[in-house]
C-alpha cells in the first residue's frame, strides 16, 4: 500500500522535532495569555466559501470536498482561521467582552501539485487575537511570531508588510487596476489574465517578468488608501521599528484568502526556493460579522510547520536529544519475568526511563542492543540473580558491574538516580 500523493508519514526521529516546536509555542503562548483550541478538521463546505472567498484558488482549486451519507457538503478544512472564528461565534467566546487570544495546531488540507514544502496534508500552527482594532494588536501578533523563530533558532528571514485597506479602498484600486490592465490582456501570463475580473488583486503576486513589468506601471493600492488605513499601518511600524523587528514593506503584497484587510505580511526565509513562505496573516475585521457573529475586528497568523522544519531541521537535531531510556533490561532465564515486573513498576515510580528486551537474544546481544540505544546502564537478571535474590548493574560507559539485593531495591533505585543527574 502507498501513501497517497502530498501526503508524509512523521516517524519517530522527526516526532521529536515536533514536540519541540509544539513545546517552545505552547511556553510562549502561555506567557501571552493565547489559549489553545482545537476545532474539527472536517466543516461544511459553506464555512471556507464565505469566508476565504469564492474567487480565491484555495476555494476554487485546492479544497479537498465531499459529499456524506445525508447529502451534506463537507470540506477538510484548507485553513484554521476560518474554524476559529465559527467556533467563536458558536461558543459566543465574545460574552465577556474582553479580548481572546487562541492559538491552535494541526492538520490541513489542500489539493496542490506536491513539491518540496507543499503537501496536500501539511499541520499549520496559528494565532488569533480576536477583539482589538489597535494596531498594537498586530504589532503583538508579529512579535510572537519572530519570538517563536527566534527560540527555535530559525534567523534566515525577513518580514514583508502591507497594508491592503479597506474593502471600499481595495474596489475602487480593483477598478482602476482591471482599467489599467485591460489593454494589455493578451500580454498577461495565463493565470493571470484568469484572474483579471475575478481576483485582479492575486495578479500582484505573480512570478511571471512581463506580468511584473507591465504591474510595475500601473496604478498602486497603497495610492488609494484613505487616511485611517494609512495611519493604522504607520502604526503598525513605528511599533515593530520599537520592538528592533526587521520589515521591509512589499506594496505588491495581497494574501490568497479574501477575508483580509489593513495589514498583511508573510514572513519569508531564504533557504527554501520557491515555496519561501513560512508565515503568513495580517488582519481580519469583518469575518465574524461575515459569518453571522457580532462586529468583532481581529489578527492572526499561520505557520506551516514543514516549511519551518525544512529551514531549521538540521540546527534543530543537533540541539534535541534522541529519547534514550536511561536503562536497558537484559533478561535470560526461566524464572525472571515477575522479578522485571517488579522492578519495571519501582523504575515508573521514580521517573528512570527504561528499555525491556523481549528478543530473547544471549545476553551478549543484548548488552550490544543496550549500548547502541545509548543506554546508561543494563540492569541483568539471569536465573543466577532470581536464584541469590539479587540483581546486577552494569554500567555501560565503565563497563564496572555491581550486584544490589532484591529484598530492597533502594540501592539501586539511588545509584540510577546518581546516573540519571549526571546527564
Ligand atoms: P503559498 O503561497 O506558498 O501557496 P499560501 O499563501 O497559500 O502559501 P497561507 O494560506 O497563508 O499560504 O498559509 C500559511 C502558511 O502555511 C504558508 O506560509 C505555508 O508555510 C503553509 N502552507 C500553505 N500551503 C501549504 C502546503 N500546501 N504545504 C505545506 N505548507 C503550506
Ligand atoms: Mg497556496
Amino acid at each position: 500500500m502507498q501513501l497517497l500523493r502530498g501526503t508524509k508519514d512523521i516517524l519517530p526521529d522527526e516526532i521529536i522535532l515536533w514536540q519541540y516546536i509544539e513545546k517552545t509555542a505552547a511556553k510562549i503562548m502561555k506567557l501571552a495569555n493565547y489559549h489553545e483550541i482545537r476545532t474539527p478538521i472536517i466543516e461544511s463546505t459553506s464555512l471556507f466559501k464565505r469566508s476565504i472567498g469564492n474567487g480565491t484558488d484555495i476555494v476554487n482549486k485546492e479544497m479537498y470536498n465531499f459529499i456524506d451519507q445525508n447529502s451534506r457538503e463537507i470540506t477538510l478544512r484548507p485553513e484554521g482561521t476560518a474554524s476559529v472564528a465559527r467556533a467563536f461565534i458558536n461558543s459566543k467566546l465574545y460574552k465577556n467582552n474582553t479580548t481572546k487570544r487562541l492559538w491552535y495546531l494541526g492538520p490541513m488540507f489542500r489539493y496542490e501539485r506536491p513539491q518540496q514544502g507543499r503537501q496536500r496534508q501539511f499541520h499549520q500552527l496559528g494565532i488569533e487575537c480576536i477583539g482589538s482594532l489597535n494596531p498594537i494588536a498586530d504589532a503583538e501578533v508579529i512579535r510572537i511570531a519572530h519570538k517563536l523563530l527566534d527560540e527555535l533558532e530559525c534567523s534566515d528571514y525577513i518580514m514583508e508588510i502591507n497594508s491592503i485597506g479597506h474593502l471600499r479602498e481595495r474596489n475602487k484600486y480593483k477598478q482602476s487596476f482591471i482599467e489599467y490592465l485591460e489593454p494589455y490582456i493578451k500580454d498577461l501570463d495565463n493565470n493571470s489574465r484568469n484572474k483579471l475580473y475575478t481576483n485582479p488583486l492575486k495578479i500582484l503576486d505573480s512570478k511571471n517578468t512581463k506580468t511584473q513589468e507591465i504591474i510595475h506601471n500601473g496604478p498602486c493600492l497603497y495610492d488609494y488608501l484613505e487616511t485611517p488605513s494609512k495611519k493604522h499601518f504607520e502604526k503598525v511600524c513605528e511599533y515593530l521599528e520599537f520592538l528592533n523587528i526587521k520589515y521591509n514593506i512589499n506594496k505588491q503584497l495581497v494574501r490568497g484568502l479574501d477575508y483580509y484587510n489593513y495589514t498583511a505580511f508573510e514572513i519569508k526565509t531564504n533557504s527554501l526556493g520557491t515555496q519561501d513562505t513560512i508565515c503568513g496573516g495580517g488582519r481580519y475585521d469583518s469575518l465574524i460579522e461575515d459569518l453571522g457573529g457580532p462586529n468583532i475586528p481581529s489578527v492572526g497568523w499561520a505557520i506551516g510547520i514543514e516549511r519551518l522544519l525544512i529551514t531549521i531541521k538540521n540546527e534543530l537535531e543537533k540541539k534535541i536529544e534522541k529519547n534514550k531510556p536511561l536503562v536497558y533490561l537484559a533478561v535470560d532465564g526461566q524464572n525472571t519475568e515477575k522479578e522485571i515486573l517488579n522492578i519495571i513498576q519501582i523504575l515508573e515510580k521514580k521517573n528512570i526511563s527504561y528499555n525491556l528486551d523481549l528478543d530473547n537474544n544471549s545476553l551478549q546481544k543484548q548488552l550490544k542492543k543496550a549500548d547502541k540505544q545509548g543506554a546508561k546502564a543494563c540492569v541483568i537478571l539471569r536465573d543466577y540473580e532470581v536464584k541469590n535474590n539479587c540483581i546486577t548493574l552494569k554500567q555501560l560507559s565503565t563497563s564496572e558491574q555491581k550486584q544490589f539485593s532484591t529484598l530492597n531495591l533502594d540501592d539501586l533505585i539511588q545509584t540510577l538516580e546518581n546516573i540519571s543527574s549526571k546527564l
